[in-house]
C-alpha cells in the first residue's frame, strides 16, 4: 500500500522580542512532542538561535528520540529588517550564516533543515540556502501574496519539489528540497491575500480536515511521488494542557488525517521533513 506522510513543522521562537516567553515555549515543545509521541511519530522543530540557547537540553533530547531540529530564521532578532525577502544575495547569506553560527555555537550541531520566518523570500533565497549547506526545508506558502512581508508565492508549486535556481515560484533542479506548507489552493482569507493553510492555530480541526482530504486527493490524482500533508505551528501556545484548544486542534488534525488515509486505503506515517526529503531524493535524484 502506498503511503501519505503527515509532516508537522514547529517554528520555535519563544525568545523573540514579540513573544519573549521561554517558559511557555518549553511547555509548548514538550506538549507537542507528547501529542506526536502518542501517535507513534516524529516531527521537525525549526528553532531560532535564541530558543536553542535557552532550551538546548530539550532539543538535544528530542533529537536523540528521532525528532529533527532545524534552523528557523527571523532576521529582526539579529538586528536586520525582519523580512529576508528584502535583501540581496550577499546580504541574505550574511544574515543566514550569522543565525546558523549562533545556532551551532549553542547546539554543537549543524542543521540540514531550514524554515523561513514569514515565508519571506526572493529569488536569491534558495541559492543562498543551498550554498550555505541546507538540504531541505520550507520557505513557501503557495498562493500567499503579502508584499508587506516580502512574501509573494502566487502560483508556487503546491507539493514537494526541488527549488529553481532563479525563480522561487517554480520547481527546478537546485539541490534544495522545498516542502511547501499545505494549503487549500481555492480559498482566500485576510482580504484575499492568503489561502487557508494548515497552521494549527488558524481554524479548528474540522476545517483543517477538508484541506487535508482535498490535498491528498489532488496528490493522488497528480501522482505526486511523495505525498505529504505539511502542517505548521509555533511554540507559543499551551500545547502541554490537554484542555487547550490548539492542542485539541492538533490532535484532531492528526486523527482526521489517519481516518482519511484509512478511508482512501493508504498507509500513513507521521514524520520529519528529513524523512520526506530523503524519500523524495531517492525517487528523484537531482
Ligand atoms: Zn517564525
Amino acid at each position: 500500500m502506498e503511503k501519505v506522510y503527515f509532516v508537522l513543522g514547529v517554528d520555535c521562537e519563544s525568545t523573540q522580542p514579540k513573544v519573549n516567553n521561554p517558559s511557555l515555549g518549553e511547555k509548548a515543545v514538550r506538549g507537542i512532542a507528547e501529542v506526536i509521541n502518542k501517535n507513534a511519530g516524529h516531527c521537525t522543530f525549526f528553532v531560532i538561535p535564541g530558543d536553542i540557547k535557552k532550551h538546548k537540553n530539550i532539543y538535544a533530547e528530542l533529537l536523540q528520540a528521532g525528532y529533527e531540529i532545524g534552523l528557523h530564521l527571523h532576521p529582526g532578532t539579529h538586528g536586520f529588517n525582519e523580512y529576508c525577502g528584502l535583501y540581496g544575495p550577499e546580504q541574505q547569506e550574511t544574515i543566514i550564516i550569522q543565525a546558523l553560527d549562533e545556532f551551532c555555537q549553542n547546539f554543537g550541531r549543524k542543521p540540514d533543515a531550514f524554515s523561513m520566518g514569514y515565508a519571506s523570500a526572493n529569488d536569491y533565497t534558495y541559492p543562498a540556502l543551498k550554498k550555505i549547506g541546507f538540504s531541505h526545508g520550507t520557505c513557501s506558502i503557495p498562493g500567499r501574496i503579502l508584499p508587506e512581508c516580502a512574501s509573494i508565492w502566487a502560483g508556487a508549486p503546491l507539493f514537494i519539489h526541488y527549488a529553481h535556481p532563479y525563480n522561487r515560484c517554480l520547481a527546478g533542479n537546485l539541490d534544495f528540497v522545498e516542502i511547501p506548507i499545505t494549503v487549500d489552493w481555492e480559498s482566500r482569507m485576510w482580504s484575499g491575500k492568503h489561502p487557508l493553510d494548515l497552521r494549527v492555530e488558524l481554524v479548528d480541526s474540522k476545517n483543517h480536515s477538508y484541506t487535508i482530504e482535498k490535498s491528498i486527493k489532488r496528490q493522488i490524482e497528480e501522482k505526486v511521488p511523495v505525498k505529504i500533508i505539511r502542517a505548521l505551528t509555533h511554540n507559543i501556545f499551551e500545547f502541554d494542557n490537554p484542555e487547550n484548544f490548539r492542542r485539541q486542534t492538533l490532535e484532531g488534525m492528526i486523527g482526521d488525517f489517519k481516518n482519511i488515509c484509512e478511508k482512501m486505503r493508504y498507509n500513513y506515517e507521521i514524520t520529519t521533513c528529513l524523512k520526506v526529503a530523503t524519500e523524495f531524493r531517492k525517487l528523484n535524484p537531482v
